[in-house]
């Protein structure tokens, strides 16, 4: 998180910043006739990740294609500390990443715990496309990513690492760590009437759905985890079902968040069944919402989910547990950025 912020204020500079600013709407997204091709992916700074992936979906591509391809982007990104390469480790020091795609055929791939490799999305593609099973695990994910030509790298940045280094000083399991530095930020940017929209600093897992030309939906979700998990704690993103569900007939949804929170709920499941009832996508996002809420009473305000639906007719909807989850929406050759409406306001 402290990498992305910084990259975001050195890198774009003020007149970028302000043109972001003014894309970024404070409510929900229309739930009226959207339309298609369109994509929505996970957190503002991935603006990037949609473009790359309505270059696929403008062209007339598959739905599928275009999530594979925008998901790319921030797992080759450095300084995205969330996400493949320069991801923050585990508790040992070690990059590990989830990952799964589903297709408009039900057809779904993933991999967990996978280690040294930049892009698991297209291993989890691969798992789909080449073998008889949905999810493949640490040593056996990367010996299948070896024999099909993927490279082994070192996926853990100066900046990670040294993170990481400081992390042990004290050694404590923070779940909303990323969320408690933000909401730290945000005070320190307006002490200083830095006029940055808070939502726009956030980022975490990259959760990509799409509806293509032909009406087809595919999906997306990638992560390197919770930062400082233990060693072999697989979250909800490469669970299809939780992290991910695409439902060619009744619509596709991804989640970003406190995995454990969405697992426990079978979240991205729970939505594209509730609009299949025909509930639009964002009272479908609610309700998931309010089954985590229910699920932890009190200590409910204390965490972070975030989910994106998107059916059948191309209306898309959103929803979270508090404010500040953004997410993006390609329609038209436009990309915009939205914040989610929150359980606690
Ligand atoms: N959902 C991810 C996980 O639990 C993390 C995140 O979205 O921040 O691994």
């Amino acid at each position: 998180m402290l990498n992305r912020r910084k990259f975001i204020l050195t890198s774009l500079g003020a007149s970028v910043a302000a043109s972001l600013f003014r894309g970024v709407a404070k409510a929900s997204a229309p739930q009226t006739s959207a339309g298609k091709p369109v994509v929505v992916s996970t957190w503002a700074p991935n603006v990037k990740a949609n473009r790359a992936a309505w270059e696929v979906l403008s062209s007339g591509g598959r739905a599928l294609d275009a999530v594979v391809k925008g998901v790319q982007i921030p797992e080759a990104d450095p300084e995205d500390n969330s996400v493949g390469y320069g991801g923050l480790p585990d508790r040992d020091g070690r990059v590990t990443l989830d990952s799964c795609v589903m297709d408009e055929f039900g057809q779904c791939g993933s991999v967990m715990a996978l280690e040294h490799i930049m892009h698991p999305v297209l291993v989890a593609k691969l798992v789909m496309e080449k073998t008889p099973h949905v999810q493949l695990v640490g040593e056996g994910a990367l010996r299948f990513a070896l024999e099909n030509g993927f490279q082994k790298q070192n996926l853990l940045t100066p900046e990670s690492e040294k993170a990481w280094k400081e992390w042990l000083k004290r050694s404590q399991y923070d779940p909303m760590r990323s969320v408690h530095e933000l909401e730290e930020k945000i005070k320190k940017l307006q002490l200083n009437n830095i006029p940055w929209p808070s939502a726009y600093l956030n980022h975490d897992t990259i959760g990509m759905i799409a509806l293509d030309r032909k009406g087809n939906l595919g999906g997306a979700c990638t992560t390197s985890g919770m930062a400082f998990k233990m060693h072999g704690r697989v979250g909800d993103s490469p669970i299809i079902g939780a992290g991910l569900y695409v439902d060619n007939e009744a619509g596709a949804a991804t989640a970003t968040g406190i995995g454990e929170e969405v697992v426990k709920i079978c979240g991205a499941h729970t939505i594209t069944e509730a609009m299949r009832r025909g509930l639009s996508p964002e009272a479908a996002c609610k309700e998931a919402i309010r089954r985590i809420v229910k699920n932890n009473g009190e200590k409910a305000k204390n965490i972070q989910v975030g989910f994106i639906a998107l059916n059948k007719k191309g209306q898309v909807g959103a929803f979270a547990v508090r404010k500040g989850f953004t997410y993006c929406v390609t329609l038209n050759h436009q990309t915009k950025v939205y914040e989610a409406k929150s359980w606690f306001v």
